[in-house]
């Protein structure tokens, strides 16, 4: 048997299944690792499972190499798992798009029934959808311009099972105004989580306000199992190596001895990260869900994205263990609560707000910024504490927890009026759990404000202050938090006067944060002066000392 380059472990075992010999196929997108997601008649049937690897989707975008990585080799690993399940597999890669790796196996037999599970990506959408017309138009060759089929193909698309929520129900309602917190209790009372009767149990929809607790310094944090590498993601790692050598984050996966992997990469190992998380960490959740703390990149956050984007855990599974930690009275409720939001709630609704806001969502700028991206983003090099201790696991490990990326990364290129669309592309290739359904609402929605308050009621900053709070940060800083002006002050504190007072135009009208243009009026002259002047001064130093872009921008 023949094997390709960097495919051994999958050719060994799976070989080249010829597709002729099978009347349905369905082809798994890469982030759709779960059968327990796809119709009953899929295990019934076993119809031949195709995976295509596409050299031209990771070339989209100089992807963290261990996000590259993790991808592929769960995609690897699920394929062998569901051929040792009995299932007959076919793994092919390709120098194209995932469309393209279809077209070229459809070459192989002309009455092949085609089935996917519609994809959650706008772009691979659009190429599914131009691949569906051009296999079932009756003039074309239903293959390609060499391939062998005179007639139309049957193709069937499965609705994607991957969430709880149908878009086309909600999105709609999509606009200023319209608030998760709406469609979050509309969720609670349809899949009946969490509630007693038709209330919440508890009394409250959401306990966030008992959520904002800062680290004892004693508190033991525990570890996160990390894996040992098999020979399938070591293979995987030689192909990114070879491939890919432009990677994000490329120095810090092949800078040393590939030992331990961040990621599990079967879906026994997402399992018992699951449970892992749910033993150790889900009662902690809830009160410390905002902290930040120097030298721990985890605490008590989950980092079950990984898994839920790519399909290895199903959403349900994941909410209903974690109620039965609280129905067990293992974890207390504002952190079941708390974690039951994110993916029943925030998770679900901007999977909606992409479905209503693609494509055009892509260029929104609410505040016209054009600054490029601080090198730091890339280097993780800042005399700047709270931004190093934010940079730092994601060059290790292709993540960072929420708030991390909400009120450090997010805030800091919003007060140095950063283009959001170059922080919307880094979050895309740096994060091993971006997808841009997932990220793009998050960046261009969320945390920047570029949509104009579409998605979020007021603009996500804040000064030295509030990361002073909710950190141990600042005590190991070069800046004084406490400073707010003049050398040595912490830059967080005049970057965010400075935002209030030039973006004073969208605070007055937020009803939530218009009190602090006020507040800055009411600042002496000098102060008011000194703050625009440092913020100025800071912004256009940020980028003549450091160039902003990576050189293959
Ligand atoms: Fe960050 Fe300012 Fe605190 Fe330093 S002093 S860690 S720059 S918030």
């Amino acid at each position: 048997m023949s094997v390709r380059p960097f495919l051994r472990c999958v050719d060994e075992v799976i070989g080249k299944e010829p597709l002729s010999r099978h009347k349905k196929a369905l082809f798994v997108f890469h982030d759709q690792l779960n059968l327990d997601a796809f119709p009953a008649w899929v295990r019934e049937e076993k119809p031949l499972l195709m995976f295509v690897e596409s050299r031209a989707k990771g070339m989209e975008l100089p992807h963290h190499a261990v996000k590259a990585v993790y991808i592929l080799s769960a995609m690897r690993h699920a394929a062998l798992e569901w051929h040792a399940q009995g299932f007959p597999v076919r793994y092919h890669s390709t120098t194209g798009h995932f469309d393209d790796g279809v077209r070229e196996l459809l070459e192989e037999s002309s009455d092949t029934e085609i089935v996917w599970m519609e994809p959650s990506e706008w772009d691979s959408r659009e190429r599914f959808r131009r691949l569906r017309e051009e296999l079932e138009s009756p003039e074309g060759d239903g293959v390609s311009s060499e391939g062998t089929n005179p007639s139309s193909r049957h193709v069937h698309v499965i609705p994607n099972g991957f969430f709880f929520a149908d878009p086309a129900e909600w999105k709609d309602q999509i606009r200023p105004g319209f608030r998760m917190e709406h469609f979050y209790r509309a969720m609670r009372k349809h899949t009946g989580y969490l509630m007693d009767g038709a209330e919440p149990m508890g009394g409250e929809w959401n306990y966030d306000k008992e959520n904002r607790k800062k680290i004892p310094a004693r508190l033991p944090i525990p570890p996160r199992t990390q894996f040992e590498p098999d020979a399938i993601t070591l293979e995987v790692a030689k192909m990114v190596q070879a491939y890919f050598p432009d990677s994000f984050g490329y120095e810090h996966l092949f800078g040393g001895e590939l030992r331990s992997f961040p990621f599990g990469v079967t879906r026994e190992q997402a399992l018992e990260h699951l449970d892992e998380f749910l033993e150790q960490r889900l009662d902690l959740f809830g009160p410390y869900e905002d902290a930040l703390k120097s030298g721990e990149d985890i605490l008590f956050h989950s980092v079950l994205s990984v898994y839920l984007n790519n399909g290895l855990l199903h959403p349900r599974e994941v909410c209903e263990k974690a109620l039965e930690r609280f129905d067990g009275g293992h974890a207390r409720l504002e952190s079941v609560e708390g974690f039951v939001r994110q993916i029943l709630g925030w998770r679900e609704f901007i999977r909606i707000y992409y479905e209503a806001m693609m494509p055009h969502i892509r260029s929104a700028n609410h505040f016209g910024f054009e600054r490029g991206l601080p090198a730091l983003y890339w280097t993780g090099q800042t005399d700047m504490h709270c931004l190093k201790e934010s940079v730092r696991p994601v060059l290790e490990m292709a993540y960072s927890h929420h708030i991390q990326r909400l009120m450090i990364l997010s805030n800091f290129s919003n007060l140095t009026e950063t283009d959001p669309r170059e922080l919307n592309r880094w979050f895309h290739l740096a994060y091993a759990d971006a997808y841009e359904w997932v990220e793009l609402p998050n960046v261009l929605g969320m945390s920047t404000f570029a949509d104009g308050g579409v998605l979020a009621s007021k603009p996500y900053v804040s000064g030295g202050n509030y990361i002073n709070k909710m950190s141990d940060y600042c005590r190991s800083c070069t800046y004084d938090v406490k400073q707010k002006t003049g050398e040595g002050a912490c830059p967080f504190n005049v970057l965010y006067w400075n935002f209030v007072d030039r973006q004073r135009e969208t605070y007055n009208q937020s009803g939530r944060v218009n009190f602090m243009v006020s507040m800055f009026d009411k600042k002496p002259e000098e102060e008011q002066q000194a703050i625009r002047e440092e913020a100025e001064r800071f912004i256009s130093e940020l980028r003549r000392l450091a160039p902003c872009a990576r050189a293959d921008e």
